[in-house]
């Protein structure tokens, strides 16, 4: 008799600990990753993060590519 109290308590301990585990790793990947700022290629419009934007006075572009067309379009 004691021997199987002991197990069920054991195995009432692991359950509960197996939740509270799932329910801090459930909220730990709920949070949102560090939100990226979009910025506007003026050339193609597409969308590119910040960090990879390329900048260049008040408009950023998606590519050096973009940027030379759009200076050839629009001048320095
Ligand atoms: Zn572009």
């Amino acid at each position: 008799m004691g021997l199987i109290r002991v197990l069920v308590l054991a195995l009432l301990i692991y359950v509960v600990w197996r939740l509270i585990k799932s329910v801090t790793s459930r909220q730990r990947s709920a949070t949102p990753p560090d939100t990226q700022r979009m910025l506007r290629c003026a050339h193609c419009g597409v969308h590119v993060p910040e960090h990879l934007a390329l900048p260049h006075k008040d408009v950023h572009f998606c590519s050096s590519a973009h940027r030379e067309a759009w200076l050839e379009q629009h001048g320095d």
